[in-house]
This record gives C-alpha cells, structure tokens and sequence, in this order.
C-alpha cells in the first residue's frame, strides 16, 4: 500500500510549503493511516506521538471519541445548509457557547473557513467598521515584527515572516510594523515604538493586530502579558481597533483558555481556529465586541459585505460544539498544569545543554533555539527535508540544519516533532495521557542531545 499511495502523491499531489523537485525526487514522507490521542500510525503500523498536534490543531487529540460522534450524528441530519436567511442549531448554540467563554462583551460570532479567512474577515470588519464611523481614512494596520496571521493576501499583509512575503511584493498591503518584545532588555524599546507608532498613525490606523503572548510560525517568541495590557490602552487611547488573532493560542494552548486572559484583555476582535474544532474539521470563527457589531447597522448598504460558502458548516459548527463540552467535561484546561510543569522541567534541563541557546515554555507549549551551526550536509537533500532550502526568518534561521537534524532523531524514536528552521519545540495535545508525554519529552530530550553530538 505505501508504495502504491507513494506513487500517486508523487504524480499529483502539491505539498504544502515543500521544493516538490526534490520531494518527488527523493523524499520519505511518513504515510500515515490512522491516529489516536497523541498517535499517529503509518501504513506499516509504526506508530509516532504528534509532537505538534499536527500542525497545531489536534488540541484534543486524535479521534476523540465525543468529537468522532458529534460528526457522525450531525452528519445524518444535515451537512451543509447556507447561514443566508437561514439558521440551524449547531451554529447558534455553538455561538452562544463560544461566547460564554470569551472575555468582557465579545458577544457576536461571525464563522469562517480556517485561521487565515479568520484573520481576512476581521481585516474587513476593520476597514468596514472605520469607513462607516466616518474615518475612512482610517484604513491602515499596525503589526509586530515577527508576526504570523496566515496565507490569504490580507493575512500575508499582515505578516513578518520575509520569505512568505517576498513573492507577493506589491500585491500585499502596506503595514505599519513595530518590533516586538523578544526578551526583557528590549521590552521598554518595543512598547516605546508602539506608543510612538499610535500616536504618530492614529488618524489612518484601523488596527493593531497581534498574536498574544506567542508569536508561533516565526518561531515560538514569547512575550509578557504586561505589553498586551498596556497595548490595549494604548489602543483605547488613539481611537485603534485591537485584534487578537488567537488561531494558535486560544483554547488552552498557553494554559488559559485564550491567551488574552492572562492579561485580562477584551480585544475589539478576537480570531479563533486551529484547535476550534479540534481539528477535526477546517473551521474558524471571529468574535465581535457589540460596539463593534452595532457599526454594521443602519442599513443593507452598512451590512459586512462577506461571507463563505461554508459559513457556519453544520458539521463544523457540531464538532466545535463537542470541543467545547469536552473542555467541560474533561476538565481539559485543570490538566494541563501537571502537563505544562513536565514541559517547563524538560526545557529547564535542555536549557543548559551546550548547543541549545535560549529554551522557554508557557502552558503546553515548550521551544528552544539552537545555535546554528556550520559543517553539517547540505540543505535540501535529506529524506525529510523538504523544507530547508527556504530560510524562515530573517536571521537566516531555516537554514540551520541541526532542527532537521533533531527532526530525524525523533522520527528514529518515534516521535514527529517538525521544527522551525533552528527552533525545536513540541506543542502536544492539552490531554496528553502523561505516559504519553513523558516519553515524547524523553524523545524531544534525546533528539536534541544527539544532534548536538550531546
Ligand atoms: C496558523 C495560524 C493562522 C492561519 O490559520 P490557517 O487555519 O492555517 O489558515 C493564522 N494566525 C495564526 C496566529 C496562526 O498560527
């Protein structure tokens, strides 16, 4: 069977982020069939923890029982149905459910399609919003450095990451960017910038838009919850919409159910998928303070011009229903501190292992950088490195080969931990079994300590 499905994908099928002339030339990709809670299986019955949730959405694992079983009954009753001049129970309940767990008076759910229609429908909302409060020049939008927002043109607008950005030059819209606090010597600089950036820009900007506390694709960058707070005065002052863009670290992920609640933020917009529907189902969502919402008033001409064919998807709108039962039920977020205090340890010691630069941990989130180093084989021509001949960030960090390196040592120990240029970093499922995670970890650790020759 491998060799069978093999032949296909190489014939047909355009991987994402991938140099396809050297995958279908020599690439392994691992052939999966099936997973379970934090496993996946190939076509061999190898099995593999999901050291990043599959690319961040299984925040309850794999083939969770109540979520396998809310899509089989929704699905015998109704698939898909248009949210136009109609409504259904999945996607009512789940909006009332959804907002019963946001912050302050974010009370109006506007469904989309993924994180990056997520993110390109609040981008609208903004502009919208500013051009029917009569300030229609206020139709910028003030980013971080380092920032991720998705793959949709506005989304790619809006990001930092250099060579996603490189081959749309003059098809992305302007943003203003200030730097972002990467560490504790630079916090007062970067909040500086911000203020002078508001100040400066607030007649043309509509919005701040952020990732709060974890800047994820550029590299797991942290920072303290204090600059979100005082981001949102900020914001509140000179007349600027915040944006959250949670698609990565809402429900759970840094160990409150969003992010902002560390800081005890409402943003104006807050952006939700990923771990939404648990990954079950591509779907994501953006919930609207009511000043916001009640922009939109005012006649068929106010109304927010935007709207997916799958808006509010009945399948989706049930799982993300059973996802948020599960939180309840299982008592998902209590667990994760025992989860997150293995992490933290883990990366404490890997701290101190030569070759590892900076390592950090938050919630279920644990990442370290490692040095780039010289000597080792070509990009590009490793089985699984389909990924290292583009450089990530700008310091040249994709380039590094020892990530790739940490990468092959897991898959050899059974674990799929994909890094990002020179970050190594697992972001398990929030209900790992801890058997589970402590032998992830101990791969993570191994992995390390052998690729830096350890
Ligand atoms: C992944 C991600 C997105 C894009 O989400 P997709 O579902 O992949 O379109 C947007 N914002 C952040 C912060 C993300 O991590």
């Amino acid at each position: 069977m491998r060799e069978r499905i093999l032949e296909a994908d190489r014939a047909h099928v355009w991987h994402p982020y991938t140099p396809m002339d050297e995958y279908i030339r020599g690439a392994r990709p691992l052939v999966i069939e099936r997973a379970r809670g934090a496993r996946l299986w190939d076509v061999d019955g190898r099995s593999f923890l999901d050291g990043n949730a599959s690319w961040w959405v299984a925040a309850l694992g794999h083939n969770h029982p109540a979520l396998v079983e809310a899509v089989r009954s929704q699905s015998e009753r109704l698939c898909h149905v248009s949210l136009a001049g109609v409504t259904h129970e999945a996607a009512a309940l789940l909006a009332e459910e959804l907002v019963a767990r946001c912050p302050g008076d974010l009370r109006r759910v506007f469904f989309v399609d993924d994180g990056s229609t997520a993110v390109e429908a609040a981008v609208k909302m903004c502009a919208q919003y500013w051009h029917q409060q009569g300030a229609p020049r206020k139709r910028r939008f003030l980013a971080l450095e380092g920032a991720f927002h998705g793959e949709t043109v506005g989304a790619t607008s809006l990001g930092d990451v250099e060579v996603f950005r490189r081959p749309f030059s003059g098809l992305l819209f302007d943003c203003v960017r200030v730097p972002a606090p990467a560490d504790e010597g630079s916090y007062e600089q970067a909040f500086e910038a911000l203020a002078r950036a508001l100040e400066q820009g607030s007649d043309e900007l509509a919005a701040l838009v952020l990732e709060p506390l974890v800047q994820g694709a550029s590299g797991m960058r942290f920072y303290p919850a204090s600059f979100l707070a005082r981001a949102r005065a900020l914001c509140d002052a000179h007349r600027v919409l915040l944006v959250a863009d949670e698609v990565f670290t809402g429900y759970g992920r840094t160990g409150r159910f969003f992010a902002c609640n560390h800081a005890g933020v409402t943003p104006d917009l807050l952006c939700v998928a990923k771990g939404f529907t648990g990954g079950v189902l591509p779907m994501g969502a953006v919930v609207a303070r009511e000043g916001v919402f009640e922009g939109f008033f005012g006649g068929r001409h106010r109304a927010f011009l935007y709207g997916h064919s799958f808006c509010g998807n009945p399948l989706g709108a049930a799982v993300a229903r059973a996802v948020l039962r599960v939180f309840e039920q299982e008592r998902v977020l209590e667990g994760v501190e025992a989860r997150a205090q293995r992490i933290r340890q883990t990366f404490e010691r890997l701290a101190g292992v030569p070759g590892v630069v900076r390592a950090r941990s938050l919630g279920m989130i644990g990442a370290l950088d490692l040095a780039p180093r010289t000597g080792l084989p070509a990009p590009g021509c490793g089985p699984h490195e389909e990924l290292d001949a583009i450089e990530l960030t700008q310091d040249g960090g994709y380039l590094a080969q020892a990530g790739w390196r940490v990468y092959e040592e897991a898959l050899e120990r059974g674990a799929y931990l994909r890094p990002l240029g020179n970050v190594v970093y697992t972001t398990p499922p929030l209900n790992i079994p801890l058997d589970d995670l402590d032998e992830l970890l101990a791969i993570l650790e191994a992995s390390v300590r052998a690729a830096l020759g350890q």
